[in-house]
């Protein structure tokens, strides 16, 4: 039986990721975490990320390597620009897009559809420092 409540651990691991817009992954997340003094395991900080991810606090998705990375967005529907170098990511909506999607889902009888789009880039910033 594992209860649910926000430990410490969790809400370090909240606090880490809410300070910039960027995408991370929990190994990057961790050394943040213990260079700023926080003494947590690779393996607790991974489980305070899942939790938050069940919790709709935080998204995933798969970089381009396949590793999971991690951020604190806003609670909309939507999708993100990311750039591969940095992990700084914008929000975006495609209006248009997303009602011709339910309209496909209806006419072939699905239910429950959910889609991701991500897009990778590179930066203003790492385009001019580059
Ligand atoms: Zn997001
Ligand atoms: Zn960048
Ligand atoms: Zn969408």
């Amino acid at each position: 039986m594992t209860q649910r409540r926000t430990t410490w651990q969790k809400t370090a691991v909240f606090e880490a990721l809410s300070q910039d817009q960027v995408f991370v992954s929990a190994q990057e997340l961790h050394q943040k975490l213990l260079l700023a003094g926080q003494k947590l395991g690779l393996t607790t900080v991974y489980r305070a990320l899942t939790d938050l991810v069940e919790a709709g606090q935080a998204d995933v998705l798969a970089g381009e390597d396949n590793e999971m990375l991690y951020r604190v967005c806003s609670n909309e529907h939507h999708h993100h620009l990311i750039c591969r170098k940095c992990g700084t990511a914008v929000e975006f909506d495609l209006d248009g897009f997303e009602s011709e999607v339910s309209a496909l889902a209806i006419k072939h009888g699905y239910k429950d559809v959910a889609h991701s789009i991500e897009l990778f880039g590179i930066c203003e910033k790492c385009g001019m420092s580059a």
